[in-house]
């Protein structure tokens, strides 16, 4: 700092002359223009406005002059100054704005790259439609049972009154374990599931099973050797055909949609009786097809119904082979397939795709949960 002067005219001091303020004025702002990072613009800073830069050395020779030329060389000073705090701000917002895009930009994650993603699969269709239907039943109160899918003949036919010479016994193509002596088959129905229920459990038995089981029968585009069956069965001081019509009612409604309803057509199966048909009221047209060849009805051929399985008061005689006593207690009984009921819920037309183990398959109609 140069000694105070008493008789000087501020021209005389060198550091605040106007062109010396307007050097060193410029010089910081080319430093701060040129500046290309928060960290040269602190350099910068300290460098053009820091303590000892010269701005501010001459600012503080502005105290020693006096007060007529204190105005003017404080004006100078001061207004250079401000520009270069000014341009330091603007610089420095710049400078972040710029670094904060720099760093977005580095750790951007373009989500259209394709990755090599392991994908995840799907539930079978098949499972999650049991687990559907088994569902309506629980909530009415049913409880959901299982079994062997290795059985007792004893269980698959002779309890459910097809003895060893009922002509029905050979209806149904069977897959016998070793020997067809060895009285061990592979169930043929879910139907010894309600054996095994009504001899385990206390009465009354609601129960409802799904499962697997198994024909001999050629893999086609509707027979598989081995498909899955769902059946209900009630057994419960005076139950009747009409608790068992209202409960496929319910049955399809919950499942097809609002309103639908079954119908049942007299049938045989040794296991009931009187035994019956299940038809199901045509979803797509709901019966409106029916003599309409305008409209003709490609789900239920025009016929306003569709095969759905099969129904019945449980036969007097299982009741008893299970030691129920059938003067006091009655029970209903259906099944039916759930590849149909999945193929009917779906449209899908050809039963081989269920089996096929196609990915595309499960993940197209497995998804809904
Ligand atoms: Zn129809």
């Amino acid at each position: 700092m140069s000694a105070p002067n008493k008789s000087f005219d501020p021209v005389e001091v060198a550091v605040l002359k106007e062109e010396a303020v307007n050097e060193a004025r410029d010089g910081a702002l080319a430093a701060i223009e040129q500046a290309a990072n928060l960290a040269e613009l602190k350099e910068v800073r300290n460098a053009h406005a820091g303590d000892r830069s010269p701005l501010s050395l001459a600012n503080r020779e502005i105290g020693a002059l006096p007060p007529a030329a204190k105005a003017e060389a404080g004006k100078r000073v001061g207004q250079a100054r401000g520009q270069i705090r000014a341009a330091l701000e603007a610089k420095e917002t710049e400078l972040q704005i710029a670094e904060q895009e720099a760093k977005l930009a580095a750790e951007r994650v373009d989500v259209t790259v394709p990755v090599d993603r392991k994908r995840l699969g799907a539930r079978h269709p098949l499972s999650v439609i049991a687990e559907q239907l088994a569902d309506v039943f629980v909530a009415m109160g049913f409880e959901v049972a299982e079994g062997p899918e290795v059985e007792a003949e004893w269980f698959n036919f002779d309890a459910l009154n097809l003895g060893p010479d009922h002509p029905a016994r050979t209806m149904q193509d069977t897959f016998f374990v070793d020997s067809p002596d060895s009285g061990v088959v592979l169930r043929t129905h879910t139907s010894p599931v309600q054996i095994r229920a009504l001899l385990n459990r206390e009465l009354p038995v609601y129960v409802v099973c799904p499962g697997r089981v198994f024909r001999t029968d050629e893999l086609d585009a509707t027979h598989t050797p081995v498909f899955h069956q769902i059946e209900g069965l009630a057994v419960d001081k005076g139950i009747t055909m009409a608790d068992l019509k209202g409960t496929l009612d319910h049955f399809a409604a919950a499942i097809f949609g609002e309103g639908l309803v079954t119908r049942l057509r007299p049938s045989y199966f040794p296991f009931t009786e009187p035994s019956a048909e299940v038809d199901l009221q045509c979803f797509a047209c709901r019966g409106e097809s029916v003599d309409s060849p305008d409209n003709p009805c490609r789900t239920c051929s025009s016929e306003g119904w569709i095969e759905w399985g099969g129904c019945g008061m449980v036969n007097p005689r299982v009741l008893e082979a299970c030691g129920v006593d059938s003067s006091e207690y009655s029970g209903f009984a259906f099944g039916m397939g759930l590849e149909r009921t999945l193929m009917f819920r779906y449209g899908i037309t050809d039963m081989r795709d269920m089996v096929e183990g196609d990915m595309r398959f499960a993940t197209h109609y497995g998804m809904e949960l």
